[in-house]
Parts: C-alpha cells; sequence; structure tokens
C-alpha cells in the first residue's frame, strides 16, 4: 500500500450534503448516513474526505468535521440548488475539479464510498481516470422506485442503466437490508458483489432522555396518546395513510390523542406543496385540533420528541432502509411501519412494533390504537426495540463493517498489483 494514501477514503456523495440541516428538501437518510459513516471512519483512523455539490455562494467550500474528517464542496452547474433528477448534466464538471483538487492537494485514493445512483457515475469515471476501487450504496433503486410511482422522469432510463453498470462492476455494493439486496438481484442484475451492512443511529444520543422528561420538556400531558411522524414531506412517504389513519382510530375526538408532524419544508417547493396537501387533509379530516406541524426538528431535539412519543409511524410506500424507525427504537418508543423494505428488517413485528401493508389506512388504525389502547404492552415494545438497535445498528458497529471491508479491497488491490511484477520474473 502506498504509505501517503494509506487509510485514505472519499465519500462521494454529490447530492447529499453530508454538512447541511437535515429534514428539508432532498436532505434526509443519505445526509445523515455519510456524516455518521464519514466521523465514526475518522475516529477508527480514517483520513475522510466527503465530496458534495456547492448549492450556494453562502457555503463554505470546505468544512472541517473532526481533525481527519471534512467535507469538500465544489460548484458545478449553476450555483443553486438543481433537483436531483436534473443533475446528471453536471457530473463532468464535478469530476473535472474533483481531479483538480486532488492534484493540487497532493490526495490519492484507494478506494471511493459513492451514495446514490448520480455519485455512482461519478465512481465508475474515476475508476477510469485514477485506478481506484469502488464501494457504493444505492439509497434508493430506480426499479423500486419507478413501480410506485406515476410520473416517470425522462432521466429513469439513464438511471436504471446506470444502477447496473454500476452494480456489475463495483469492487462492492453495500445493500443496507437483505430486502434491499433481494430488490437488486431481482430488478437490476444477478452479476456483481453484495454485502449486507445496516444503516445506523447515534445510540448515545438516541435514548438519552427519559419519556417523564421529554413530555415535560414539549409540554405534552402524561396522560397524552401521542403519535408521532419524522421526515420529509413527499408523498411516497405516506403521510396522508397516517392522517387517514387517525381519522377512524378509537382515540378520534378523545382530547388526549396527539398527533406531531416533524419535518422541514419550503413554500412552493416540491415539499411545500406535499405539506400544504397534508394540511388541507388535517383539515378536511377534523383532525386540526390535536395535529401540530412542527417544522424542521434538529437532531439535538429529536431525541425528546421520540421519546415524548407513544408510537412513531413510519407510514411510507417504500423505504430501503429508513432511519427514522430506528431513530424511534433506540429511543424506547414502538414503530408502525410499512411492511416494505427495509422496515420489514428494523421492525420485528409483535416484539418491537407492528407492520401493516403501505397505503393501507385501516391497517394503520388498527395497528396504531392496539399501541395506544395498552401502555403496558408499548412500554414492552419500546424496550425490545432500544435493545434491538443497540445491538444491530449502532455507527460504530457499521462503520467498523465498513471499514474491515474497505482495508480488505485495498489489500486485495495491492496483493494483486505486487503479485504482476512476481508473475512476469518467473
Ligand atoms: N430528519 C431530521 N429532522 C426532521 C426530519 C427528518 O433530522 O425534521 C432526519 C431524520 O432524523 C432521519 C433522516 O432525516 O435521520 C430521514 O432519514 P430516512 O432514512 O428516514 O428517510 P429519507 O429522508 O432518507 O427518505
Amino acid at each position: 500500500m502506498n504509505p501517503k494514501t494509506e487509510r485514505r477514503i472519499a465519500l462521494i456523495s454529490v447530492h447529499g450534503d453530508p454538512a447541511i440541516e437535515i429534514g428539508k428538501e432532498e436532505a434526509g437518510g443519505q445526509n445523515v448516513y455519510v456524516r455518521n459513516v464519514g466521523e465514526a471512519l475518522a475516529q477508527l483512523g480514517w483520513q475522510v474526505d466527503m465530496y458534495t455539490r456547492r448549492v450556494s455562494p453562502a457555503q463554505e467550500e470546505i468544512v472541517q468535521h473532526l481533525p481527519n474528517c471534512r467535507t469538500i464542496r465544489f460548484s458545478a452547474g449553476r450555483l443553486e440548488f438543481i433537483p436531483r433528477d436534473k443533475l446528471f448534466g453536471v457530473l463532468p464538471e464535478f469530476i473535472e475539479k474533483f481531479l483538480k483538487f486532488q492534484q493540487e492537494n497532493s490526495l490519492s485514493y484507494d478506494l471511493v464510498h459513492t451514495n446514490y445512483w448520480l455519485s455512482s457515475w461519478v465512481g465508475m469515471e474515476l475508476k477510469k481516470a485514477i485506478n481506484c476501487k469502488q464501494v457504493h450504496t444505492y439509497h434508493s433503486l430506480g426499479a423500486v422506485k419507478y413501480a410506485t410511482i406515476d410520473n416517470i422522469p425522462a432521466i429513469a432510463t439513464k438511471r436504471l442503466e446506470v444502477e447496473r453498470q454500476v452494480l456489475e462492476t463495483a469492487e462492492r455494493i453495500v445493500a443496507t437490508s437483505p430486502q434491499e439486496k433481494a430488490h437488486m438481484r431481482q430488478l437490476v442484475s444477478t452479476k456483481g458483489n453484495i454485502d449486507i451492512i445496516p444503516c445506523g443511529t447515534d445510540i448515545r444520543r438516541f435514548g438519552s432522555v427519559d419519556r417523564e422528561t421529554a413530555r415535560d420538556a414539549l409540554g405534552i400531558d402524561a396522560d397524552a396518546k401521542l403519535v408521532l411522524y419524522v421526515g420529509r414531506f413527499d408523498p411516497r412517504k405516506g403521510i396522508e395513510t397516517l392522517v387517514r389513519a387517525l381519522s377512524r382510530s378509537k382515540f378520534y375526538g378523545d382530547e388526549r390523542l396527539k398527533l406531531i408532524i416533524g419535518g422541514g419544508s419550503v413554500p412552493g417547493r416540491s415539499d411545500g406543496i406535499e405539506r400544504d396537501r397534508i394540511e388541507n387533509i388535517v383539515n378536511e379530516l377534523g383532525l386540526r385540533e390535536c395535529t401540530t406541524f412542527a417544522g424542521r426538528l434538529s437532531q439535538d431535539i429529536l431525541p425528546t420528541y421520540y421519546a415524548a412519543a407513544d408510537v412513531c409511524v413510519v407510514p411510507s410506500h417504500y423505504e430501503p432502509f429508513g432511519l427514522v424507525a430506528i431513530e424511534a427504537m433506540a429511543s424506547g418508543t414502538p414503530v408502525v411501519a410499512s411492511d416494505v423494505g427495509g422496515l420489514q428488517f428494523t421492525v420485528v413485528p409483535g416484539e418491537t412494533g407492528l407492520l401493516a401493508p403501505p397505503q393501507d389506512v385501516p391497517a394503520f388504525t388498527t395497528a396504531i390504537d392496539r399501541i395506544l389502547i395498552n401502555p403496558e404492552w408499548r412500554a414492552k415494545l419500546g424496550e425490545a426495540a432500544k435493545i434491538r438497535v443497540q445491538k444491530k445498528f449502532s455507527w460504530d458497529g457499521v462503520a467498523n463493517q465498513l471499514s474491515e471491508l474497505y482495508t480488505q479491497l485495498i489489500q486485495a488491490s495491492v496483493v494483486s498489483k505486487e503479485s504482476v511484477p512476481a508473475l512476469l520474473s518467473k
């Protein structure tokens, strides 16, 4: 191994900036994943450079998180937010900037870990230019997404082609759940190497607040029946299913019932439009009185919200992993989630929460009510949920597995580079 490049790693996340506020349009699980994986790898001794796209002149070009972990932002295309479906055209410029920065700063990477299909293309191009290995995490699969939406974007054909290409050529694909791996095999390609390494959560942060303190802090009555949603405003997150389910609940009209919907939005943008739509439905269903739109919740305040809740609902139409579920579970709160994707991996029905078919309003009502009706069972589910996350889904554990994978792939490349001259001299 080149001593200069030893244990230096590039995490590439073109559209998911690891240094920005989470919970706004297009800023969600991927940003959290890259940031936390980056910092945890840095704690293990890696030099971590996280590359993303700069979206405004106000943003710093380099953000130092730890002495050996930083975010580096490149301008590519117009210096403004561009929705991800319109970003493919700016990638060649992003690659140019990456190579220039690497040269100017005498950096070299044996391995790049790319995130989402846009960055996977960047990684595949970089492999041609700098002879590095590639690890890739999808975060979302086009083949799954396009099966659940009506308006297929123009970029779909390209995305599906790139997603197949990276599966077949990357040194390793990281699936975050067995369900995601199965989808890759069924819908993308039977070729390529896949490891399962889950997403994680900060088990010191989530789980740090007890229920009583949390309710006091938020001004929630001890006998309230508190249902919580946390996440982006996107029709595929299924918030409509949740509010419709509550309008059929046994507790509908009971003043103890409270719904908190946490998540940021920008008026006029896609998430602002979805928030308006949900607010209209809430009003129509007569849930206005019991519902609070809490806006974007910072990672500092979120543990208090999760701990205060009786149940956290994740009603997504699809979810490759679903960080919110494990954050709630780590906080000792049971989860009612859609019976899809990574949620089938994290939530154990009857042990840490309940699963319901996606968009099935009566099934969500039944599951939520079962938990709200029975506080003893709720507490038992919450305790088991917390233990499950501590055992299986901590960032430290995830980073250890990734670190082992990188080391193994880098060493394999050293062995194969060294064995060429040895073979030639025979
Ligand atoms: N999030 C947040 N504040 C909010 C809403 C969401 O910090 O107001 C975070 C949430 O804690 C989680 C992430 O955004 O870490 C959402 O990740 P998830 O995998 O659940 O969904 P995605 O956004 O990737 O679809």
